[in-house]
């Protein structure tokens, strides 16, 4: 875990303040454990709608909606399975997302018009207290511009969206660093549309084998399976390229390199800048630090960005689809 973990709190004012802003249909950016979200009510179609302009963000991309409690999400869904349940009683509050029938007081533009809603109870206080006192289900994706790299930080909500939005919640940094993984439960068998902060085996160790979706290696845009899974996404401006555990990193003579790797992974001199995310190969260390320092290494004015692959499992996972999805052309 970071050691600066919910080292900040907002002031109860600026909270309060923040939670009637959401109930007048403003926005407001708010920490949560994996990354900082942008924040509308979301029985509010304009509030919401307003979301995706300022992230530009495309309608057909659904967005999460956030609740305090499980009595909460049942209010806005109209199913919910035993299977749930024991999802919820394991990991909420925390970064897992589940795809569930919706009711109709959810507005179409929050699904982009499918049948299934995905809702969520993060575990970050400020988020929650934030929750507790807007009282209505929130829609939040990342507070970032749709397709760059994911804030963790509040500085980085403002650095991405400026004056757009006026009420960001400062909770310090995130403490797991990567979005929440999304389980679909619209079908009899759970379907892994996203990997995230809680791993497939952690879900399989309670609930048996689930599906993976589409983010498999060499999967493209899949819009039918799973909206806004796009190929292109948490992408840094520099061109970043991924290479194997096993390969040494080097730089590329007469361009200004710099390498995104763990302490534990080969590489040779000659980068001009080099972000190691843990010294021991602990994951959840790397996701911690993983979108702050992919936006350090965007901001030091380099030719390419060389990334080490993470493991194929745990969070590692989540990073590599994030690395996927960052060094992708289109
Ligand atoms: P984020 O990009 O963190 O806002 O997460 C939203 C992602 O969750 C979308 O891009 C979809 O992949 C997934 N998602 C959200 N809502 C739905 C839904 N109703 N049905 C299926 N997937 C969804
Ligand atoms: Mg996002």
């Amino acid at each position: 875990m970071s050691p600066t973990l919910f080292s900040t709190f907002p002031d109860p004012d600026q909270i309060a303040d923040a939670a009637e802003k959401l109930r007048a249909g403003h926005l407001v950016a708010f920490p949560t454990e994996t990354v900082y979200g942008l924040g509308a009510d979301a029985t509010n179609p304009l509030a919401v709608a307003a979301i995706f302009e300022v992230k530009g963000r495309p309608r057909f991309d659904p967005l999460i909606v956030h609740l305090y409690t499980t009595a909460d999400v049942c209010r806005i869904v109209s199913e919910f399975p035993p299977l749930a349940q024991t999802l919820a009683d394991t990991f909420w509050p925390g970064p897992l997302t589940l795809v569930l029938p919706k009711r109709s007081l959810i507005p179409e533009i929050v699904t982009a018009g499918l049948p299934g809603v995905a809702v969520r109870i993060p575990r970050h206080p400020v988020a929650l207290e934030l929750l507790r006192q807007a009282g209505r289900p929130v829609a939040a994706p990342s507070a970032n511009p749709f397709g760059w790299i994911s804030p963790t930080t509040a500085q980085h909500v403002r650095d991405g969206l400026g004056t757009a939005v006026n009420c960001i919640l400062d909770g310090g940094p995130c403490d797991v660093g990567v979005e929440s993984t999304v389980l679909s439960l619209m079908d009899s068998r759970p379907v892994l549309l996203r990997p995230g902060g809680v791993s497939q085996e952690e879900i399989e160790a309670v609930i048996g084998p689930v599906q993976q979706a589409i983010f498999a290696e060499g999967a493209g845009d899949s819009a039918q399976l799973a909206p806004g899974m796009l190929s292109r996404h948490y992408a840094p401006r520099t061109p970043l390229v991924v290479i194997e555990r096993g390969e040494t990193a080097l730089a590329i003579p007469g361009k200004r390199c710099g390498l995104l790797t763990e302490g534990t992974r080969a590489w040779q001199a000659g980068f001009d800048q080099i972000v190691s995310l843990a010294e021991t190969a602990d994951l959840r260390i790397c996701a911690a630090r993983f979108f702050a320092s992919l936006r350090s290494l965007d901001s030091a004015d380099l030719d390419v960005i060389i990334a080490h692959k993470f493991p194929d499992n745990g969070l590692g996972l989540a990073l590599n689809d994030r690395l996927r999805r960052a060094s992708a052309s289109n």
